[in-house]
């Protein structure tokens, strides 16, 4: 008699047919395949977001290493792509409901399990849909990174204009120790209590 391992069930059964059939089993299946369609639905309304350049965000291992389990190919899936240092919200996801692999494992996990063919397609991300979603991220990208770089650019010039003040007050207390020509008597320009200097 064949073996068959169930990956849903986790557990060998002794019979294929009569173990799909059976109530765990079933159940099993409901509940995968609806978290399977809600992880779906998330990413494609992330996707189809005005903005996906908030989609581009700074990657941080507690937030974007979590991974949606796909019973059809049997395996976790990261929800988030990376890039650099940077995390790409839904686009491993996407990736993987839209690719031919997901796509083959999903005929063979409804034809084994005769799943509702209906409920397939959202279980699915066409390949235009994912097309337009990894341009859309690719500008979005590319916009975080003008940006990122303007950043820097104004932070260099902050940084000479700081350094450039700090030699002025350098100068200018050097200057007040030099003796000079004027009165000692005189106030000190600029003092909180020069009342009468119009
Ligand atoms: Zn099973
Ligand atoms: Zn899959």
């Amino acid at each position: 008699m064949a073996v068959l391992y169930c990956r849903l069930c986790r557990r060998s059964a002794f019979t294929g047919r009569r173990h799909r059939y059976s109530a765990g089993h079933r159940r099993r299946l409901q509940e995968a395949l609806t978290q399977l369609q809600e992880a779906t639905a998330a990413a494609r309304a992330a996707a189809a977001a005005a903005d996906v350049a908030s989609a581009v965000q700074r990657y941080d291992p507690a937030e974007h290493d979590g991974r949606v389990w796909c019973p059809c190919c049997g395996r976790g899936v990261r929800r988030d792509g990376r890039r650099g240092g940077l995390a790409l919200l839904q686009a491993g996801l996407m990736r993987h409901l839209a690719g031919p692999e997901h796509r083959r494992e999903t005929a063979r996990f409804w034809r084994e399990n005769r799943a509702e063919a209906t409920l397939r397609e959202r279980c699915l991300v066409p390949a235009e849909e994912y097309e337009r979603f990894a341009q859309a991220l690719e500008r979005a990208l590319a916009e975080h990174q003008r940006r990122e770089e303007e950043r820097i650019l104004q932070m260099a010039a902050d940084i000479r204009e700081a350094e450039r003040r700090q030699r002025e007050t350098v100068q200018a207390a050097l200057q007040v120790g030099e003796p000079t020509t004027q009165s000692s008597f005189e106030p000190v320009a600029g003092g909180g209590c020069s009342f009468g200097n119009i």
